[in-house]
């Protein structure tokens, strides 16, 4: 369970990344075996839990926010990142919801910035 001050005190609510499913199922074709092997894949935000933290939830659907909106003005995570001043990997993680509510507001408050002044 993640431990920063934002994640530590807010009430957990259904996983918005899996929908509380805590993963999806995927198949793969062994090498060994000509069989499809089926394996389950837990889920990276909530990690299989099904549920987290909302701070975590409300940090996700930001993140989602922010990639369809840059999606929709047409720039690639790189351009996006050049423009906010910040490297894609941060930008990358922020719209994924893999950084805290507190570091996925910093970047969202820089977009919310250079959309007033582009
Ligand atoms: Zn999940």
């Amino acid at each position: 369970m993640d431990s920063t001050p934002d994640m530590r005190f807010s009430a957990p609510e259904i996983c918005p990344g899996c929908d509380g499913a805590g993963g999806s199922v995927v198949y793969r074709t062994g090498t060994k075996s000509p069989h499809t092997r089926q394996r389950f894949e837990p889920c990276p935000i909530c990690k299989g839990q099904c549920e987290v933290p909302s701070a975590k939830a409300l940090a996700y659907r930001l993140g989602r926010g922010m990639r369809e909106s840059r999606v929709a003005r047409g720039l690639s995570v790189f351009e996006m990142a050049r423009l906010l001043g910040i490297t894609a990997r941060h930008l990358c993680d922020a719209e994924h919801g893999r950084l805290s509510l507190s570091q996925t507001r910093v970047v969202f408050d820089l977009r919310a910035k250079q959309e007033a002044n582009p």
